[in-house]
């Protein structure tokens, strides 16, 4: 026997012994009725689902999965055999990290690690993950010898926008190094066991089963997922136990590269597993190995600038300097002009700088002025929006709104590093010819922080500007245009998804609105988004179009045929998983729940946002569950079929809050109904369904008086 295959054996057979004594001491201490589950998932125990279609709920279920662990294990001297029992392993410890919950045990309560990673946190991935924007998944596990080596290199990957899953002793490492942690910054300490590993294995497996579309107990199809399209890989620290050794098997056998800091000499498999005894390499290394690339963006400023950053929160006493609209006036404003009304790259501060003396209260006008051959006055509130994102990738700024309602905070260490207007407009100026080189030729940026000039600049110039667009945007209706837009960029997850994106339903992650789409047309002609002709409408009220149907068809490869633009019911749009909302109807009360990705609790269809969630996605249609971003819930084409937003009898209370003023004008507009919110129940008022129909029932509810929805 190779001296790599009989490691694996000893650590698969290790944790075969441990999780059968494990599973047989806890049915005689609790009963096989004891329930068995992770929290907030619809995928059961997600290895043993997914690669057999079982579904586990308490721990009767388990000496069975046991069996089927065990059978992995051949210990026959073959790699591909060995890798095998790697993913024996790994149902192991999925079944040991399990049983840590059972009779709802709270096992991370004390850990830094977060155990189990929820449902929702992998759809929310969906995005990031395609737009290339969070390159890669790291899963770095053991203990350092020199800390140092592994805070470079998980800095390196938080700089590159990667997500970093820590196991073991690397997290105090990691966090001891200053590394800041969390999902926010796209560093996530799991676990101190090795077992805990299987929470980054989840993952990728949960991604196959929601954005996949992969069937349970499809192994093939399931590994072939995670290969081609979990850009996922493994570094170990420290020396190595034959336990981690055959879980680096499995991760090998999902298709995950292994990278070890230990000489493994001939035990080697190239480009599966491989040493890299120079830390300074282990990132770069990894990266090649998975053919991830990574566009760094090194701009002129003077902190790091990555979309890691974004979720940076800058509290009051951290803070420097803050302009905030509420107190002074500030605002942001993109607009075109002729080609030689702008001197490129030219920077203009009118006023002072940002001062020493914090903190500071400062007016902010920002006007950025672009022009080009190709540039349209639509695309000018698309440039606009990213200034939030550019800023918030400054380490050290918050900024949050936008036009004339905003905030941004300098903090101290920023301020320290050498941060001053100048960074803004150079950030701006950088990604404004980066992102929209194709429609911009030529850019230059205006900071004003006197109040008085900010002030009359944002009368004079940007006020009706806004109005302007205001105006335009809701004379903007699906009637008003001649063209809808595809958007299949899921389709690297979810691989017959295609979005249709139109004036008045923008696409179901909430990014993508029907300007941003043209603006992508215009952007990359050859891009995710396609123009959709408005031709051969077969139903209005249905939102069927013969054209539609056409490009939707080309676009999914033939896997959809028929989709409807307006109807839940009737060939409903497709899903991919990364939707910000989905609907689901509930019949007792002939209408609709909407419920939010962030939302925890149950709905009163009996299920949470995660398993209705799990009811659709990977691009099937079906009906009854669709999908939804945010802002189509105030539409007048939300459901318009089975009867519009009439139909929506219950929503969590944050949602309902949310969408409250655009969906209480859209019922004034279409019923005549005056705060229809205040007939939609919430978790506050109801949640069992008997309870909420009651409520509907006194308030007179529009959808128990609509035609049944089914
Ligand atoms: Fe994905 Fe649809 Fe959003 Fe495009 S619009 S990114 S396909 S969810
Ligand atoms: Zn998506």
């Amino acid at each position: 026997m190779s001296v790599l295959t009989d490691l694996i054996y000893a650590g698969s057979n290790a944790v075969a012994g441990l999780t059968e004594g494990a599973v047989n001491d806890a049915i005689a201490k609790f009963g096989g009725d004891a329930k068995v589950a992770f929290p907030d998932t619809a995928y059961f125990l997600p290895t043993i689902y997914a690669a057999t279609g079982v579904k586990v709920t308490k721990l009767s279920d388990l000496p069975a999965c046991v069996g089927v662990l065990k059978s992995l294990i051949s210990n026959k001297e073959d790699l591909g055999e060995a890798l095998n029992a790697g993913l024996a392993t790994a149902v192991g410890a999925e079944i040991l990290e399990a049983l840590k919950f059972v009779d709802g045990g709270n096992p991370y309560e004390n850990e830094s690690g977060i155990g189990f990673v929820p449902d929702p946190i992998i759809r929310s991935l969906g995005v990031p993950l395609v737009t290339g924007d969070m390159p890669g998944v790291a899963v770095v596990i053991g203990k350092a010898d020199n800390p140092a080596d592994v805070v470079a290199t998980v800095k390196d990957y938080q700089s590159k926008g990667i997500l970093t899953f820590l196991i073991g002793d690397v997290i105090e490492q990691v966090i001891g190094g200053g590394v800041k942690a969390g999902l926010d910054f796209r560093v996530i300490p799991l676990g101190h066991d090795v077992t805990a590993v299987i929470h980054a294995v989840t993952v990728a497996i949960r991604a196959a089963l929601i954005f996949g579309n992969i069937k349970p107990g499809d192994l093939p199809g399931l590994l072939e997922y995670t290969k081609e399209r979990v850009p996922a890989f493994v570094n170990t620290y420290g020396e190595i136990s034959e336990v981690v050794v055959s879980a680096g098997a499995g991760a090998i056998a999902l298709g995950f590269p292994v990278v070890v800091d230990i000489d493994l000499g001939e035990n080697q498999v190239a480009g599966a597993l491989e040493s890299v005894t120079d830390h300074s390499l282990t990132a770069k290394r990894s990266l090649e190995l998975r053919n991830i690339k990574v566009k760094v963006k090194e701009l002129p400023i003077h902190v790091a600038f990555a979309s890691a950053f974004e979720g940076e929160i800058i509290r009051r006493p951290d803070m420097h300097a803050e302009i905030s609209s509420d107190k002074k006036p500030a605002f942001e404003l993109v607009v075109m002009r002729g080609a030689n009304e702008v001197e490129d790259h030219k920077i203009t501060i009118i006023g002072d700088d940002i001062g020493p003396d914090a903190p500071v209260e400062m007016a902010l006008g920002t006007i950025v002025e672009v022009a080009g051959a190709k540039m349209q006055v639509d695309f000018e509130p698309v440039i606009e929006r990213k200034i939030h994102h550019w800023f918030n990738y400054m380490e050290g700024i918050m900024h949050t709104g936008q036009r004339n309602l905003i905030r941004v905070r300098v903090s101290k260490e920023a301020y320290e590093k050498g941060v001053r207007l100048k960074d803004f407009a150079e950030v701006i100026y950088s990604m404004v010819m980066d992102e929209f080189s194709s429609v911009v030729d030529k850019c230059q940026v205006t900071l004003i922080t006197d109040a008085t000039k900010v002030s009359e600049q944002l009368e004079a110039l940007a006020m009706p500007r806004y109005d302007a667009r205001d105006d335009r945007l809701s004379s903007m209706t699906d009637e008003s245009v001649d063209k809808f837009y595809t958007c299949i960029l899921c389709q690297s997850f979810a691989p017959s998804h295609c979005c249709v994106v139109t004036p008045e339903r923008l696409g179901l992650c909430g990014a993508v609105s029907w300007l941003d789409a043209k603006a992508t047309k215009e952007l990359t002609p050859a891009g995710p988004c396609q123009p959709i002709e408005k031709t051969g409408l077969i139903d209005e009220k249905l939102g069927l179009y013969d054209n539609v149907n056409k490009i939707v068809g080309e676009a999914t490869h033939g896997a959809v045929e028929t989709v409807t633009l307006y109807s839940l019911m009737q060939d409903p749009m497709t899903s991919c998983g990364c939707f910000e909302c989905i609907c689901g109807i509930l019949p007792e009360a002939n209408g609709v729940v909407v419920v939010n990705r962030e939302y925890k609790g149950l709905t009163p269809t009996g299920m949470t946002f995660g398993e209705l969630a799990s009811m659709t996605g990977g691009g099937v249609q079906t009906p009854g569950f669709m999908g939804h971003g945010r802002h189509f819930i105030s539409s007048k084409k939300f459901i318009k079929a089975e009867g519009g937003i009439a139909r929506i009898v219950w929503m969590p209370k944050e949602l309902k809050d949310d969408v409250a003023n655009r969906l209480n004008a859209t019922a004034k507009e279409l019923y005549g109904i005056d705060n229809f919110t205040d007939m939609i129940c919430d978790e506050t008022i109801a949640v069992e369904s008997d309870a909420v129909l009651n409520f509907l029932q006194e308030k007179g509810h529009p959808a128990l008086g609509l035609d049944p929805i089914m």
